[in-house]
């Protein structure tokens, strides 16, 4: 049997013809029969990629022997195969979309002027000696956050990373701006981005959790700061780290916690929200909390 992995990586560096850069990643990445998601900018690339254990490993080779992308720290994770439905290697202004690349410098060293990088040890540390003055800040979408985060964090209200800004300009945590505020998100890109527009904003003392929460789980499973499950972009939706994690989310219907999301049956909504593998079954619950207020739910069942 074929084992399947996926990666995870991103690199900061300047990229003089991301066109080009672009080509050579389709190129390889198909020759290497993988899946997924590749983003370039002229500020690096951002990629999720899926596929059998040897091919991924010849793509990492190969990427990885082009300078710039020599010092990538890949985050490895099992598949299921067939974990994205497609390949897709684009060229964007952002690697993530905070609509603020003016304010990003990239330089061969990585992005200017952000959070401190901590490793999950030095995270430990900071929170030992500060302790309840360090403040989680979750650099993800809300929705994700309702499965697992860290204990206590704040969860921005934000439906994607464009919401930030105004998140962060609204006032609403400017009582954190002279806390040790500690950004974290999937695999640390996000982080590397909103670290430096929350300084720029006017907080103080930020730090960027480095490899994200999927190099913190490797480190200490279910037995540290984090709380729940994963969300992660692929067909497996979620991830746990060991046996023991319970989803802090909540089944709509039955109330269970669970990690699953499903997709609204209203096909112009199609929001998702929690709902578990029972209710799912009974077809429980099938409109999202908004489209039965609006009365979507009485008038399908007519
Ligand atoms: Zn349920
Ligand atoms: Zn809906």
């Amino acid at each position: 049997m074929s084992v399947t992995k996926i990666v995870l990586f991103y690199v900061f560096t300047p990229l003089a013809d991301p066109e080009a850069v672009k080509l050579w990643q389709l190129a390889l990445a198909e020759n290497c029969n993988l899946k997924g998601r590749v983003i370039i900018s002229p500020d690096g690339i951002n990629a999720t990629l899926g596929g059998d254990i040897d091919d991924v490993k010849r793509y990492v080779r190969t990427t990885k022997s082009y300078a710039p992308f020599k010092k990538a720290d890949i985050k490895w994770s099992n598949g299921q195969g067939n974990d994205f439905p497609r390949l897709s290697v684009k060229v964007r202004p952002e690697l993530v979309t905070f609509t603020r690349p003016e304010e990003i410098k990239v330089t061969d060293k990585g992005v200017e002027g952000g959070g401190v990088h901590l490793k999950p040890g030095e995270l430990h540390k900071l929170v030992e000696e500060r302790g309840d003055d360090v403040v989680f800040f979750d650099g993800r979408n809300a929705m994700e956050a309702q499965i697992g985060k860290f204990k206590n964090a704040i969860v921005p209200d934000t439906e994607t990373t464009r919401d930030f800004i105004a998140e962060i300009e609204s006032g609403k945590y400017d009582d954190l701006k002279n806390k040790p505020v500690v950004t974290y998100c999937t695999g640390g890109i996000r982080c590397e981005v909103l670290s430096v527009l929350m300084k720029n904003r006017g907080f103080e003392e930020v730090y960027q959790l480095e490899g994200g929460i999927v190099r913190y789980g490797e480190t200490y499973g279910n037995s540290g700061l984090w709380d729940g499950s994963l969300y992660v972009f692929d067909k497996r939706m979620h991830m746990e780290f060991g046996d023991g994690a319970e989803s802090l989310g909540t089944c709509v219907s039955c109330g269970t916690h669970t990690p699953i999301f499903v997709n609204c049956a209203n096909l112009s909504c199609r929001k998702q929200f929690l709902r578990c593998e029972d209710c799912t079954e009974r077809n429980e619950h099938p409109y999202c909390d908004d489209c039965v207020e609006a009365g979507l739910d009485t008038v399908a069942a007519q």
